[in-house]
């Protein structure tokens, strides 16, 4: 073979190896987004995305995904006269009642919420949330005296866990529990790890607006993008958010309010005054997990902007972005994860 043959067949084998390589390391990178739409669960919609090699595997992890809400729902619903949360609700004042692990993990973890919070966020504010649910089906705000009785049985330091037994048990009569403002987040976290487990390479999980995300986000962008609502207006988007491998849950008076007297009252309730709070028209929360976005993002609409913005502020990478009077109100590393503003 001449020489300069032999250079050529070289030449040729490096580029076929080089073309290789790069059909190889495409086809490991190529892989399918498929996202299950909303689905009515835990008194909200449910919609899961996942990233993965092919589609099969994508919507059967989705399902998998959707039977743990499913699971956890049923225990801690306060709808459902059959969830272990109606059965502590009904019997932990005359004994003390043996729950299932989540269910302990998420009352150990609502008053770890109560001790940070200082009492903002409590769910033994049962009694007083079940008076303003039923305004909201007659129109009929409660009267004082009721919202003072109702008071009296809250308390989340007369809220007694045996960690050993794994049993619950009430200090007063009266009590209720409410995990209206942990359980969706804590759903979420549980859900998300199924999924990274099942072999997703990337997957969100949003129950009624509390979100996580992880790994590869959908559609081949370069991050997950969340968009935050204006709470005054429906469908209107304040800011996109970048935020990969973190939560993000929002509470604010624009998806479930009442208007009593003219006043917008949000479902969240001050524990101290049994009064709806209202000082703040939402409360973004940024976080690891889906449990913590939930939780504060409810105690934080309670304590108000400046209490608040303390508490977040103790908290290691915990951000918020509060909107007060249309004003933005962040805290000090918030702005790192706004993508785009509205205006
Ligand atoms: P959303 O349900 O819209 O996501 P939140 O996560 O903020 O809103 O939770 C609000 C729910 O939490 C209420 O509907 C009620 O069930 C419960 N709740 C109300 N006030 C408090 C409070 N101070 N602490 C804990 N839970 C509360
Ligand atoms: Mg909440």
């Amino acid at each position: 073979m001449e020489p300069s043959n032999k250079y050529r067949v070289v030449w040729y084998a490096a580029v076929m190896l080089l073309m290789l390589g790069f059909v190889l390391t495409a086809q490991r990178r190529r892989v399918v987004t498929v996202d299950s739409g909303s689905r009515p669960l835990m008194g909200t919609l449910a919609r899961i995305v996942v990233v993965a090699k092919d589609s099969a595997r994508a919507a059967e992890a989705i399902e998998l995904a959707f039977d743990e809400i499913v699971s956890l729902e049923r225990l801690m619903s306060d709808f459902d006269p059959n969830s272990q949360l109606s059965l502590v609700n009904r019997r932990a004042f005359t004994e003390p009642v043996p729950v299932d692990d989540s269910l302990f993990e998420v009352l150990s973890a609502s008053i770890e919420y109560s001790r940070l919070s200082d009492g903002a966020f409590d769910i033994t504010v049962g009694p007083v949330v079940g008076l303003w649910r039923a305004e909201r089906n007659t129109g009929v705000p409660p009267t004082l005296q009721a919202l003072e009785e109702a008071r009296r049985a809250v308390g989340w330091q007369s809220l007694l866990l045996d960690p050993g037994k794994k049993t619950v048990r009430f200090a007063k009569p009266g009590m209720h529990l409410d995990l209206g403002g942990i359980a969706k987040g804590y759903a979420v976290d549980r859900a998300l790890e199924l999924l990274g487990q099942s072999g997703a390479q990337g997957a969100m999980v949003d129950l009624g607006g509390n979100i996580r995300t992880f790994g590869v986000p959908a559609h081949g962008a370069r991050h997950w993008n969340i968009g935050l609502q204006d709470p005054r207006r429906n469908e209107h988007t304040l800011a996109v958010l970048n935020l990969d491998n973190l939560a993000v849950a929002t509470s604010g008076d624009y998806r479930r309010f009442a208007v009593v007297n003219g006043q917008r009252l949000s479902h969240i309730i001050d524990p101290n005054t049994a009064q709806s709070a209202q000082s703040v028209s939402s409360v973004t929360i940024i976080a690891p997990s889906a449990m913590q976005t939930d939780a504060l993002s409810t105690a934080v609409t309670v304590l108000g902007d400046q209490k608040g913005l303390l508490l977040v502020q103790s908290l290691p990478q915990v951000e918020t972005i509060i909107i007060k009077n249309g004003a933005m109100i962040k805290s000090a590393n918030a702005a790192r994860f706004i993508a785009k503003t509205a205006n």
